[in-house]
């Protein structure tokens, strides 16, 4: 098999593309090395299975060129995090919107699946959960930039719903939630890998607001064996599936069973959100995913725990856990 994974130097797609190296497909990654680094795909160097191409998903004929030339992608090349939705509030936009469009266009030009990866945020302030794949959608104020991120990834899914409606080309749209494990920087804003690398440095541990606010952080080794489950099941296309770990934790809890787990004197430290993302910044409360449908559909369930994702990322920082 020949697969194309867009934003493949990515902290999910270099996972992704290892295990389909490993499973013997000739995986090309396509990435702008934006947020991805080539360090990402170290392990693969000079694998005859594996071809990197530099460049953006918006560039029209380089996405032509790596289309045509495989069976299947997956298009995970996208703006992320909310630090970067905020701190290049046009870039981020077009990447995801134009990149989107690009990628359609040429595969349903030469008939190939594709796996769009789009993310919980669309479920916005919905206060819905466990959000349901079906369920509404409630988003914020223009105003508030936020939320140009779900829209963003909204109008992507609205796109490849129509390709799949009027061509039946098949796609399958994936809403990830919160995705932690190694190779995840926190430049962007991530919780886990900043409070893991803020406790092993001995730095207080910033907690935004009153830490009540609660996400399921799952395992990327957990997602990389959905991504892949979902894109081969025929059943799959044209359905939009919640990928995610069911386990949910405050933010404030979360601190603290970092500091515990890695043994750190660090201490915890509230930070109100203004301060970190200006005025007038909304988060979400709870993030909960349903993953009855995944379930329904490949078995999937995550395998690893909040304990086993720290003591993961900690290892990677040189830690040595009691994960
Ligand atoms: N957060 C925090 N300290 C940090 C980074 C993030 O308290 O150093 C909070 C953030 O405000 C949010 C939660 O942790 O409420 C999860 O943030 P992340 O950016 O990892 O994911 P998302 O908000 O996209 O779910």
């Amino acid at each position: 098999m020949r697969t194309l994974i867009t934003g493949g130097c990515g902290f999910i797609g270099s996972h992704l593309a290892e295990a389909l190296v490993a499973a013997g497909d000739e995986v090309t990654v396509l990435d702008d090395l934006s947020t991805g680094r080539i360090e990402n795909i170290a392990s693969m160097e000079g694998n005859a299975r594996l071809r990197t191409l530099i460049g953006s998903v918006t560039d029209e004929a380089l996405v032509h060129e790596a289309v045509k030339g495989c069976d299947q992608i997956y298009h995970l090349a996208s703006a992320v995090g909310v630090r970067l939705i905020m701190d290049k509030p046009v870039e981020t936009i077009d990447t995801i919107v134009t990149g989107t469009q690009t990628v359609l266009k040429q595969a349903n030009r030469y008939r190939k699946p594709v796996l769009l990866t789009s993310t919980s945020e669309v479920y916005g302030k919905s206060t819905a959960v466990p959000f349901d794949e079906d369920g509404d959608r409630l988003s914020g104020p223009t105003t508030k930039h936020r939320w140009a991120y779900a829209c963003a990834k909204a109008l992507d899914e609205f796109l490849a719903m129509a390709y799949w409606k009027s061509t039946r080309l098949p796609v399958v749209i994936v809403r990830l939630f919160n995705t932690v494990g190694p190779r995840q920087t926190g430049q962007y804003g991530m919780v886990v890998p900043n409070f893991v690398r803020q406790a092993l440095a001995g730095e207080p541990l910033q907690v935004h607001g009153d830490g009540a606010q609660s996400r399921c952080f799952c395992h990327v080794a957990d997602v990389v064996r959905g991504l892949t489950g979902l894109m081969n099941c025929t059943s799959a296309r044209g359905q939009v599936i919640n990928l995610g770990a069911t386990e949910e934790v405050t933010i404030a809890e979360l601190a603290r069973r970092v500091v515990a787990q890695t043994g750190s004197q660090s201490e915890i430290r509230p930070i109100a959100y203004d301060e970190v993302y200006g005025e007038g910044f909304e988060d979400m409360q709870r993030r909960v995913p349903s993953i009855a449908k995944a379930k329904r559909l490949i078995h999937w369930q995550p395998q690893r725990s909040l304990q086993d994702i720290i003591a993961d990322v900690a290892n990677e920082n040189g830690a040595d856990t009691k994960g």
